[in-house]
């Protein structure tokens, strides 16, 4: 991780190195599945794509080839938009009951015809590695992480949290934590988890009032909107720990226009103005970004030993 110790808690920041603490993670996951091999255990992720949403088969080849990279066995599972939700159901339920599958994505969004609560309440909770079943929603809003399977982005951006805190030579409990963005993928679960931490929380959204008000009283603020730089500088309490979920695509301007490069990504955070007051922040790309796929690849473990009876590894 590359680091510059923040002396003041302030300018310069902490830049937390997503990329690198991804790729560290990566690395154990690998290392625990070769110790699980030794036992007879390779666990077993299996993908499934219905449709042909670009980005989603971005996202599903990242995950498959992560898996393979990690040892594990992987399947790929490529279904048509036009399939009925019943065919999924059933791939699901055949998943459920092989053993030599311990996690199921299914990646999100399907086809409007399919009810994607349903699709997600018929994955086997233990093989739930997105952390979507609602026995593994209860239990992370129960505040009962040890048992739950949790989701990958906002459990991802909690490792990156702290991170900072242990940068910053700081500590979560007793903390206002202010997270902008109420979805059920990531703005609500990481309300779950940063209360598990004795974070004292709100959850801002579209219909809050004074938002750069409730966000000037945050040490840790997660930024999950989906709306390009919206956070500024003069929003953030200087020192604050600053965490940039969003990944929103803009055209291309400036110099890389006509190179080849027809768009750039920015977060939720405008990087160049908080960058100036918070102690910590995460970039975009290479903030929260990479670390989905390491704690999939996370999930994916944990499943395995837990179906085997082997003590969960630490990581
Ligand atoms: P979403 O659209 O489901 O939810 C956005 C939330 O932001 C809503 O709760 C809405 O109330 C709130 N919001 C919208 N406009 C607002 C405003 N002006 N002020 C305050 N709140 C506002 O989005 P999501 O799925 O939670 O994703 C949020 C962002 O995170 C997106 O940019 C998405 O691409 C990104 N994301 C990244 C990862 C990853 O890094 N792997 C994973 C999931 C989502």
């Amino acid at each position: 991780v590359t680091a510059r110790r923040s002396t003041s808690r302030g300018y310069p920041p902490f830049v937390i190195d997503g990329k690198a603490v991804s790729n560290d993670r990566l690395d154990r996951a690998r290392d625990e599945a070769g110790e699980l091999a030794k036992k007879g255990i390779v666990p077993g992720l299996a993908t499934v794509l219905v449709g042909e949403n670009p980005a989603s088969r971005v996202y599903v080849a990242a995950k498959s080839r992560a898996a393979k990279a990690c040892g594990f066995h992987s399947e790929q599972f490529e279904l048509s938009s036009e399939i009925q939700e019943s065919e999924l159901l059933a791939l699901i339920l055949r998943l459920n009951e092989d053993p030599l599958i311990h996690g199921i994505l299914v990646q999100l969004p399907l086809p409007p015809a399919i009810n994607p609560t349903k699709i997600m309440a018929s994955i086997a909770p233990h093989k739930d590695v997105d952390g979507f079943h609602p026995i593994n929603v209860w239990l992370a809003a129960s505040g009962d992480m040890s048992r739950a399977l949790l989701p990958c982005t906002p459990a991802g951006a909690m490792i990156l949290i702290d991170k900072a805190c242990v940068e910053l030579e700081t500590h979560l409990s007793g903390k206002s934590a202010v997270i902008i963005g109420r979805s059920s993928i990531v703005g609500r679960p990481m309300a779950n988890l940063l209360l598990a931490r004795d974070c004292t929380v709100t959850i801002a959204h579209s219909k809050s009032r004074n938002l750069p008000d409730i966000v000037r009283g945050a040490a840790v603020i997660v930024a999950a909107v989906g709306q390009p730089e919206m956070v500024r500088g003069d929003w953030i309490a200087p020192g604050a720990i600053v965490i940039d979920v969003g990944i929103n695509r803009l055209p291309a301007t400036g110099q890389n226009r006509g190179e080849g490069s027809e768009s750039r990504l920015v977060g939720d955070v405008d990087f160049a103005t908080a960058s100036l007051v918070a102690g910590a922040i995460t970039p975009v790309p290479g903030g929260v970004g990479p670390m989905t796929i390491a704690m999939l690849m996370t999930n994916t473990l944990i499943a395995a030993c837990r179906a085997n009876s082997v003590a969960e590894p630490m990581m």
